[in-house]
C-alpha cells in the first residue's frame, strides 16, 4: 500500500510516501512559502508516485468543518498568502484519491494512538512546543474538533513570581504560547534556547508552565497518555522536570495509578519521534482511505 502523506509546518513543509505500517519510505521537505510556489512541489512530488490516499496534518488554524464554505482551506493564519488558501481542494484536483485533513498537532495526536507511544490507547494529547505552542487531542478513539479545533497553545497559566517578560503572543501577550514556545525563550533571556545550558534557570520557568498546561489537559481531558515533543523539548532536562511540576500541581487530587506512581510512563517523548508529524499525517490518509471503502 502506498499512502501519501504532508506535513504542512509553519517554517517547512514535508511530502513523504509510506505503507499502512506507519513506515516512512521516502520524503522531501521544502521551505513553507507562498502557497502556490509550495502547492507546485507537493504536485511535482505527488505526480507518479501512485499513492492511494492523502493524509494532510497543516499548521492552522484550518476549517475542519466539511459542511462549511471554507472547509479544507486555512483561515485566520498571518502567514503571507495562506489565508482562506484552499488547500485541500488544490489537492483534490490534482489527485482524485481520499484524503485526511487535520491540524498538525491532531495529526502527531493521532500517529502516536496508530504506531507510537499511545498506541492501544483510546486517548491522548500530544503536545509540540517549537516556534508556537500546539496541543493534539485524541479522546475516544477519535480526533476532537469540536467547534474548531483545539487551539490549547493559546491557554492562560498563572505567571512564575520571577517572570519578568511580558510575553510574546500577538493576540493574549502571555499565553502558553507567548510565555514559552521557543522565541518566548529567546526574547526572554536573549540568547536562543538551544544555547542555554541544562542547569540555566530558564527551564525550571518552562516546566512552571508547560507543567501547569498539562495540568490542566489531564483535569480537563483525562487522557490515557500525554507526549510532548517539538524542538524546545529536544532539552532532554526538561520532561522530567515537566512531570515534577504537573506532580506538584495535581498534588495527588486525580486518583489514577499512572499519575501517583508511573509518571515516567505516562507523560513521554514522541516514540516516532520527528516522524510523529509525518507518521501522523500518513494515519490520517490511512483512515482516508479505509472510511472511502
Ligand atoms: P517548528 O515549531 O517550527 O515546526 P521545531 O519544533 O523544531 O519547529 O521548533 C523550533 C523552535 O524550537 C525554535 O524556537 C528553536 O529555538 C527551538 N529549539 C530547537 N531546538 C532546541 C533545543 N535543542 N533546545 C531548546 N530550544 C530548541
Ligand atoms: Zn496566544
Amino acid at each position: 500500500m502506498r499512502i501519501g502523506a504532508i506535513e504542512a509546518g509553519g517554517t517547512k513543509f514535508v511530502c513523504g510516501v509510506g505503507n499502512e505500517n506507519g513506515v516512512i519510505e521516502d520524503r522531501v521537505s521544502f521551505p513553507t512559502e507562498q502557497p502556490e510556489r509550495v502547492m507546485e512541489q507537493v504536485m511535482a512530488y505527488f505526480t507518479g508516485k501512485d499513492v492511494q490516499a492523502i493524509g494532510i496534518g497543516t499548521f492552522g488554524p484550518i476549517d475542519l468543518n466539511p459542511e462549511s464554505d471554507s472547509y479544507g482551506c486555512v483561515t485566520t493564519t498571518p502567514k503571507p498568502g495562506w489565508s482562506g488558501f484552499p488547500f485541500l481542494d488544490t489537492l483534490k484536483r490534482a489527485f482524485p484519491v481520499p484524503m485526511g485533513w487535520d491540524t498538525d498537532v491532531n495529526a502527531a495526536a493521532y500517529g502516536e494512538a496508530t504506531w507510537g507511544a499511545a498506541k492501544g490507547q483510546d486517548s491522548c494529547v500530544y503536545f509540540t512546543v517549537g516556534t508556537g505552542i500546539g496541543i493534539g487531542v485524541y479522546a475516544e478513539g477519535r480526533l476532537v474538533h469540536g467547534l474548531v479545533h483545539p487551539e490549547g497553545g493559546h491557554m492562560l497559566p498563572r505567571r512564575h513570581p520571577d517572570d519578568g517578560y511580558a510575553g510574546s503572543c500577538p493576540y493574549h501577550g502571555d499565553c502558553l504560547e507567548g510565555l514559552a514556545a521557543g522565541p518566548a525563550i529567546e526574547r526572554r533571556w536573549g540568547v536562543k534556547g538551544s544555547e542555554l545550558p541544562a542547569e540555566h534557570p530558564a527551564w525550571e520557568l518552562e516546566a512552571y508552565y508547560l507543567g501547569q498546561a498539562v495540568a490542566t489537559a489531564v483535569l480537563l481531558l483525562s487522557p490515557k497518555r500525554v507526549i510532548m515533543g517539538g524542538g524546545v523539548m529536544h532539552q532532554k532536562q526538561l520532561l522530567p522536570m515537566v512531570r515534577a511540576e504537573v506532580s506538584r500541581s495535581l498534588n495527588q487530587y486525580v486518583s489514577a495509578a499512572p499519575l501517583i506512581t508511573g509518571l515516567d510512563q505516562y507523560i513521554v517523548a514522541p516514540a516516532l519521534g520527528d516522524n510523529a508529524g509525518l507518521c501522523g499525517a500518513l494515519a490520517l490518509g490511512l483512515a482516508a482511505l479505509e472510511r472511502s471503502v
